[in-house]
This record gives structure tokens, C-alpha cells and sequence, in this order.
């Protein structure tokens, strides 16, 4: 099954993601004028955030690994991996970050720790989106078997995961120096040399899906927003580190912003394909109960539906009337013009009978060859014998020119009821029919009769 996400972008799919993109450069360049300006401090801002980034990091990674084992695309299980890497990162930097859980950050964390994952998260994201890029159509050893290909997304999703693990381990074994250029002058950059380094890995990683995608697809387009949105998010903290402040606000926002692209384009492709399923789910209903060539309902719906129409009867005290219609001499006019406008002429029979049986709980089924079926629910005896009338005028008024003696298509019909004070089965109506249609068929056919079913 073919993804939606690797499916060529629409026009309207390419304007939506350039105004997207357009409205996140011109978030930056407002922020980036005044990222400086001090706002009221909101204490769980910053977790609030790395809550949500890893919520909706892992959402992406799960879903994007369930897509590639699915679609087998590459590109989408290493965007999983990214995201997964995103998830574990923002995650440990959470629980290390001091003053969240305790004074210092947990699992021993040192007063830099928090900060040197949040420069392995932002540095990690676009180096691996790099690589789902890069690896986008091939795996190696296709065609790819169900078992490889878990072991792929094992391998996809698992290595960044495990990756982000030990960078955790070793920023706690390392007690590293802080990551940042201490700048007390306010002009100085806060975000230093590795702040201009992950700002240029996005750009670079921008340009590789450029390059390799040439946004094509929907996934381009958005994995291109959602780096676009990571940049933005480095700038502003190249811009200025210090907390409460508009850019350090606005950066968490588009911290935010990266995963949130993804969950909410895999969600957009789980609605249009959950859409597309009840439609096409929809159509195999209506033409598994459909006869293919009379259109009218076909013998295994009678079936069913027959039982359960008799059981309803039964339970609300209602009758039940049955016609049985068989068209008169049919091998005759098969035989004088052919199987081709035989076919034709049973569905136009169809249709005639079809236009008779007019209430909503009324129906119409081929029963087999050239014999067909009114189920008429709460219809009693004579009602049923008048509508069978009508459905054997209907077949006349077709003046469908035949080799019989009546010269033209005609049919005999043979109705039972099943009275709502007599016990029955519906086998048992079903036979009743029949034999009132061979008594129709003996006395002459073209001509309706009636029978009771046997009590
Ligand atoms: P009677 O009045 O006794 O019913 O005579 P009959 O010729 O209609 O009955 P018989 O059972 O001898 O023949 C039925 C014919 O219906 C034979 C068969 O070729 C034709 N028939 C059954 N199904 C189809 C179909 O799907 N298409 C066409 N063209 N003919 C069909
Ligand atoms: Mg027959
Ligand atoms: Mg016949």
C-alpha cells in the first residue's frame, strides 16, 4: 500500500506549506528584533515544553517506524529514528535540567548536563533528517522480507535511540564544561561557535532534502517546515540563551513546532486514509450484495436477509409475503437471439420488478438464472398477489419482442405469505412460493398465483 506521505504534493498541499513556511521566517525575523526584551517569568514553560516535544517526538517516531514497515520506504523510518533521538534527548535534558525534579537535575547531572543535551537534540535532529534524506528509496537487499524488514526498523528506530542513551550516559560520566560561551556583554552571541553549528546543520540538512526530494512529495514539504522550525528555534538561541526572555520564549515554541509538523501530517494521512477506507469499504459492500448483472440483490444477500426479515416478522407479529418471478420460455429467447441479449433482457426484467417492490423495507434479489425474488415485509396475502400482478404487467409493459406464442417477454409469479398468527420457517415460504409459481408455470404461465404455506 502506497503512503500518502511519499505521494506527489498537490498545488494546494505546496501553497499551504510555503505559507507555513513563509509565516515561520517572519516569526523569527519579528522574535529575532527583540529576543532580548526580558518577559514575566513562567516557571513551567520550559518543562511544559520538553513534555510536549517528547510526547509528540515519540507519537512520530512510532508512527513513522509503523508507515516504513508498511510502505518499506527508508526515508520514513529514518525520520523516526530522528524523531525517537529527538524523544530521548528532550527527555534527559528534562530530568537533568536543575530545579525541575530536584535542585541539581537527576542521575547525577552536573549544572551543564541539561544544556549539552539540548545542544545533542538540536545538533542530533538535523544530522539525522540528513540521513533519512540520504538513505530516502534504498535499502539494501530489497526485495525485503517481513523479517528483515523489522530488523530494519529496529535499526532505524532503535540505533538513534540508543544513541541519545549514551550521549545522556556520557554527558553525566564526563561532567563536561558548559557548551555555551559565557558572554556577560549582552552583545556578544550567547550561543557561541556550537550554536552557529547546529544553525548550519539545519540549513544544510534543508538543503539535502532539498537536493534529494526536490519537495515533491508531502513528506518533503513538511520535514522541510519541521527543519525549518528547528532552525528557527537554534537562531533564536544563538540569539540569546538567556531564560523568560521573547527569543527564548518564541525558540520553545518552535522547539515545539518541529515535531508537531509531523504528528499532525501523520495524522492528516490516518484521517484521509481512514476516509478512504470506509468508502472503498462501503462500495465492496454494495457490490458483494449485488448481482453483476441484473445489479439487483444477489442470492447469498437473499439468504441473509430473507431470515432476518422472516425473524422480524415473526417477532413483531407482522406478516411476511414472498413472490417468486420466473421468466417464461427464457431458453427459447435465448435461443433465437443469443446469451448476449438475454443477459440485457434480464436486466431490464430486473429493473421492471425492481421499480415494484417500492417501499424501503421492500426487496428485490436474482435468486438464480432467470428467477427472481420480492421480499415484501408486513404485506399480507392479497397485497402481495397485486403487487406480483403489477410486476408481471411491468415485464409485459417492456414489450420485449420474444420467439414465444405471447410474442413478446412475459414471467409467472408465485406468492406465499406467512401469516403473522401461523407459525412457518422460512424454508418452508420459500417453497410455498415455488410451488405456486409451478402451478403458475402449469396453468399457462403469464399469470400469478398464490399459495399457503404449509402450517
Ligand atoms: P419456463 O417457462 O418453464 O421457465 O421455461 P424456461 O425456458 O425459462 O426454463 P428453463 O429452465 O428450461 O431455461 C432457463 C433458461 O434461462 C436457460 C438458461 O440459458 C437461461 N439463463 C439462465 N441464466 C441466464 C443468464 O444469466 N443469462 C442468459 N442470457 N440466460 C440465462
Ligand atoms: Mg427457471
Ligand atoms: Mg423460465
Amino acid at each position: 500500500m502506497d503512503s500518502l506521505l511519499i505521494g506527489p504534493a498537490t498545488r494546494k498541499q505546496v501553497v499551504v506549506a510555503s505559507t507555513c513556511a513563509l509565516l515561520v521566517l517572519l516569526a523569527l525575523t519579528l522574535a529575532g528584533q527583540h529576543a532580548r526584551e526580558t518577559l514575566p517569568a513562567v516557571a513551567p514553560f520550559m518543562p511544559m515544553c520538553a513534555l510536549t516535544v517528547f510526547t509528540t517526538s515519540g507519537i512520530a517516531a512510532f508512527l513513522l517506524g509503523a508507515r516504513f514497515t508498511v510502505t518499506q520506504q527508508p526515508m520514513l523510518g529514518a525520520l523516526g529514528g530522528a524523531y525517537a533521538f529527538t524523544a530521548i534527548t528532550v527527555a534527559l535534558q528534562l530530568l537533568m535540567f536543575p530545579g525541575v525534579f530536584t535542585r541539581t537535575g537527576l542521575f547525577g547531572a552536573g549544572p551543564h548536563s541539561a544544556a549539552w543535551m539540548w545542544v545533542f537534540w538540536h545538533a542530533g535532529f538535523p544530522l539525522l533528517v540528513m540521513v533519512a534524506a540520504l538513505v530516502r528509496d534504498h535499502l539494501p537487499g530489497r526485495p525485503v522480507t517481513l523479517r528483515s524488514i523489522d530488523r530494519w526498523t529496529w535499526a532505524l528506530i532503535g540505533l538513534p535511540t540508543m544513541l541519545a542513551a549514551a550521549l545522556g550516559i556520557l554527558v553525566i560520566q564526563a561532567n563536561l564544561a558548559a557548551p555555551f560561551y559565557a558572554a556577560p556583554d549582552v552583545d556578544a552571541l550567547p550561543g557561541g561557535r556550537l550554536g552557529f553549528v547546529i544553525c548550519a546543520l539545519d540549513v544544510l540538512a534543508i538543503v539535502v532534502v532539498l537536493i534529494k526530494g526536490r519537495l515533491l512529495t508531502v513528506l518533503d514539504l513538511w520535514v522541510t517546515i519541521a527543519l525549518l522550525a528547528s532552525f528557527a528555534d537554534a537562531s533564536l538561541n544563538l540569539l540569546t540563551a538567556a531564560p523568560f526572555t521573547l527569543g527564548w520564549y518564541v525558540a520553545r515554541v518552535f522547539s515545539m513546532l518541529a515535531p508537531g509538523t509531523l504528528v499532525c501530517l501523520l495524522v492528516w494521512e490516518v484521517t484521509v486514509l481512514y476516509r478512504e477506507l470506509s468508502v472503498a469499504h462501503a462500495s465492496l459492500l454494495r457490490t458483494s450484495t449485488r448481482d453483476a448483472l441484473t445489479r439487483v440483490y444477489n442470492r447469498s444477500y437473499f439468504n441473509e436477509q430473507f431470515r432476518k426479515e422472516f425473524d422480524r416478522a415473526t417477532r413483531n407479529g407482522q406478516p411476511l409475503s414472498l413472490v417468486m418471478v420466473d421468466v417464461d420460455k427464457f431458453k427459447d429467447y435465448n435461443d433465437a437471439f443469443g446469451h448476449l441479449r438475454g443477459d440485457a433482457c434480464l436486466g431490464a426484467i430486473a429493473k421492471a420488478l425492481a421499480g415494484v417492490a417500492r417501499r424501503s423495507s421492500d426487496f428485490v434479489a436474482r435468486y438464480g438464472g432467470e428467477e427472481f425474488v420480492l421480499v415484501l415485509p408486513d404485506t399480507k396475502s392479497d397485497e402481495a398477489s397485486a403487487i406480483a400482478e403489477q410486476a408481471r404487467l411491468a415485464v409485459m409493459h417492456l414489450g420485449l419482442h420474444s420467439p414465444s406464442e405471447a410474442g413478446q417477454v412475459t414471467v409467472s409469479a408465485g406468492c406465499a405469505t406467512n401469516e403473522y398468527n401461523t407459525p412457518g420457517t422460512p424454508d418452508a415460504l420459500v417453497q410455498a412460493a415455488d410451488a405456486a409459481l409451478y402451478e403458475a408455470k402449469r396453468t399457462g404461465r403469464n399469470r400469478v398465483r398464490s399459495i399457503a404455506p404449509p402450517q
